[in-house]
């Protein structure tokens, strides 16, 4: 591969297309996400879907479907500007709707909460987290509409494209439910970032990188990896402790991960690597703590490899929707 090949983050030194780097690059300095809650329930825990919600996701908290007051938006996006800057030299921000489903509300409500997000002076885009079968075409229409004028990343979680483990996470929706979303988003003034999970129980390697390759496939704009972990009051955390279910070692997290990055496509932005919760809150596994550990050994396994994202990508001809053509269970 010559010079010219190589994609501009590999010229810049690194090995996978960082979020922080594409975000120096779009915005000319640092941008950091504020998480914010705008008091949203989730249909996988309201009944709507089902009850309980997925297994690893501690939604005791979320609420049913509150209208927040007016300025509680601005209130929360100050006081995590403040504790940014604390940490970072930072004076922009993406205002990122977290917790919950943000989509999950009717389109004059959810207008009213990201439009409050956009009018904060140092809010310079959103992002915004939800589940594939919450995106109606209304809504699509309100998130094309808002990302015609500012940076907007549409979160969907995809987890995995294996619907037996869509079933054991009590997930409420199968795979085809995320093609759909991803087909009528398609080609909208958004980017599209899918959420997956690594270490699923019953997942062979094999398994996840096929999830890898319909990343790939599906020719998204972002994905957010994370290892399985478990926080406490979940029904992850008992299996955890009874010993029903298996959290990977570092060692094999940092294998896959390296593996299921090879297979995505360079233009893919790689916007987390690893997940963890706060220690208090934490059951396992204990290695996620410390990411700059994690990191290392990433680091070290991909030059060690001297290996990069993208390095086995295959360009794949125009998506093709239909889940049955692609030996999807
Ligand atoms: S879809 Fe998201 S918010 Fe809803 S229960 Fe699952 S993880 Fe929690």
């Amino acid at each position: 591969m010559s010079a010219n090949d190589l994609p501009h983050w590999r010229i810049a030194g690194l090995r996978y297309y960082a979020l922080n780097y594409f975000l120096r690059g779009k915005f000319g300095q640092r941008v950091q996400k504020v998480s914010l809650n705008a008091g949203f329930t989730c249909p996988n825990v309201d009944g709507t879907v089902a009850v309980g919600g997925c297994v690893f996701c501690d939604n005791r908290s979320f609420s049913p479907s509150r209208r927040v007051p007016r300025g509680a938006i601005r209130a929360q996006l100050d006081e995590g500007i403040r504790r940014l800057k604390w940490r970072y030299e930072v004076d922009h921000f993406l205002a990122y709707f977290q917790p919950a489903t943000n989509t999950y509300a009717p389109v004059d409500r959810l207008r009213q909460v990201y439009e409050e997000a956009l009018e904060h002076p140092q809010v310079v885009g959103l992002a915004i987290g939800t589940r594939p079968d919450c995106v109606p075409n209304d809504v699509l229409d309100l998130l094309e509409e808002i990302g015609e004028r500012t940076y907007l990343s549409v979160e969907l979680g995809l987890q995995t494209i294996h619907d037996r483990s869509l079933d054991w996470m009590n997930r409420g929706h199968h795979h085809d439910a995320f093609l759909d979303a991803v087909e009528r988003a398609r080609g909208r003034s958004f980017e599209l970032c899918a959420h997956v999970m690594l270490g699923l129980p019953g997942e062979s390697q094999e398994d996840m990188l096929a999830t890898a390759r319909e990343v790939a496939r599906l020719g998204l704009g972002a994905v957010k990896i994370h290892n399985l972990y478990a926080v406490r009051n979940t029904p992850l955390a008992d299996w955890v402790a009874s010993g029903e279910v298996r959290i990977m070692e570092r060692d094999e997290y940092v294998t896959v991960l390296v593996d299921f990055l090879e297979l995505l496509s360079p233009d893919c932005i790689v916007e987390r690597i690893s997940g963890e919760a706060p220690p208090e809150y934490l059951v396992a596994p204990s290695w996620c703590l410390d990411k700059p550990a994690l990191k290392r050994v990433i680091d070290a396994e991909m030059l060690r490899r001297d290996t990069w994202q993208g390095r086995k990508f295959q360009p794949h001809p125009l998506p093709d929707s239909n889940p049955a053509s692609l030996g999807l269970s």
